[in-house]
């Protein structure tokens, strides 16, 4: 029997974030190459890509306590953020954090 589509995308759903509740894949692939684009050109530049682990710590604690944040993924911009944190030209897109 074949899968539904939900099933498909998250085999397990209380593990997953409600796909619903996420911007569309068009939505991330923007934002992930609007991304992906700043840490590049701050590499360009010489500057330093990643975050200090002090700022990694602050951003990720403002999120620990946002509503935003589900299964460690923000519903905003769709993003990893244990990963988006690490990152210096990342930005919390409701401008909680930079
Ligand atoms: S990036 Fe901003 S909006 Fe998203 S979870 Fe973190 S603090 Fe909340």
């Amino acid at each position: 029997m074949p899968k539904k589509k939900e099933e498909a995308i998250c085999p397990k759903p209380d593990d997953c974030v409600d796909s619903k509740d996420m911007p569309s894949l068009m939505e991330m692939a923007k934002n992930l190459a609007s991304d992906g684009s700043k840490i590049v050109s701050n590499a360009l530049k010489g500057n330093q890509t990643l975050a200090s682990d002090a700022v990694r710590e602050y951003r990720w604690s403002v999120c620990q306590t946002c509503p935003m944040l589900e299964n460690n993924r923000c519903v905003k911009c769709g993003c990893f953020m244990k990963v988006k944190v690490a990152f210096s030209s990342s930005a919390c897109p409701m401008d909680k954090w930079n």
